[in-house]
């Protein structure tokens, strides 16, 4: 029997004070990351330990894990916002206009909310597969012990380790069946949503002096270089019009993002006759 019981090493997360936690979205989406490489660490350490043997032990790791998940909730809440509002500004300085005011708190807290929608949503489905992985360790014990020769110690103990190793605590499918790590669907979450807040500032700023054309940015989005289909090709470096303004001009049917990752952004074109 065990009488030295390793814990899991409860760290205190890197402690990012807020004046000094970044508001870009590589920092935000730093944050996933490190998240998730703690919480693969924890998977290590239950895997060494030993300990998934006993109900203590097992609670011991996934409580461990589920405190990692619940600290990382709050520290991104709190960041979200400042992070938006940045990248709403940048826009909307490009369009010349002031820091953001009181008209575009509107856009902000609907941006904010619905990149914490999926923030939510990827933190707790890697929350019930943490939960998932011990309740079957604790399952195939109870089974092993009700019949111990259908399924030897040391092969139960191999396939809980093997478990714990193949399914893979942070990575999950969307609706979409895309596989997604906890870093990935977060960066591409974070990203996208700093884009469409990018954009929208551009826009608004540009309503609030009441321009109407833009022109959209001529690079070719990295996650489909090789896709001459792709959606965004059609309106690189044209130039638009934003609100339908302006008699001959295509109009802009939607801001980018046009997509998840979409690199393009859109900047004040000169109007016509100005
Ligand atoms: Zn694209
Ligand atoms: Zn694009």
């Amino acid at each position: 029997m065990a009488t030295t019981t390793p814990r899991p090493r409860t760290r205190s997360r890197a402690p990012a004070a807020p004046a000094e936690a970044g508001t870009t979205p590589q920092d935000l989406a730093l944050l996933f990351a490190v998240l998730e490489l703690e919480l693969n660490e924890v998977a290590q350490e239950a895997r060494a330990s030993g300990q998934l043997d006993t109900v203590r032990g097992r609670r011991r790791f996934q409580s461990a894990a589920r405190s990692l998940i619940a600290h990382a909730r709050p520290d991104a809440k709190e960041r979200v916002r400042a992070m938006l509002e940045q990248a709403y500004g940048e826009g909307a300085k490009i369009a010349g206009a002031r820091p953001p005011g009181a008209i575009q708190r509107a856009t902000l807290d609907q941006l904010a909310k619905g990149l914490m929608l999926r923030v939510d949503g990827s933190l707790s489905t890697v929350g019930r597969q943490v939960d998932d992985i011990f309740r079957r360790a604790g399952l195939e014990h109870a089974a092993r012990q009700l019949s111990p020769r259908e399924l030897p110690r040391e092969a139960a103990a191999e396939a809980m380790r093997r478990d714990l190793e193949n399914r893979g605590i942070t990575a999950f499918v969307d609706k979409a069946h895309r596989r997604w790590t906890l870093t990935n669907y977060s960066r591409m979450a974070i990203v996208t949503t700093a884009s469409e807040a990018s954009n929208r500032g551009v826009l608004e700023a540009m309503a609030a002096v009441g321009r109407d054309l833009v022109r959209v940015s001529d690079n070719h989005c990295r996650f489909h270089k090789n896709d001459p289909e792709n959606p965004c090709r059609a309106l690189e470096g044209k130039v638009l019009s934003a609100f339908g303004l302006t008699p001959g001009v295509p109009v802009l049917p939607s801001p980018p993002p046009w997509h998840p990752f979409c690199e393009h952004h859109l900047a004040p074109a000169p109007e016509v006759g100005a």
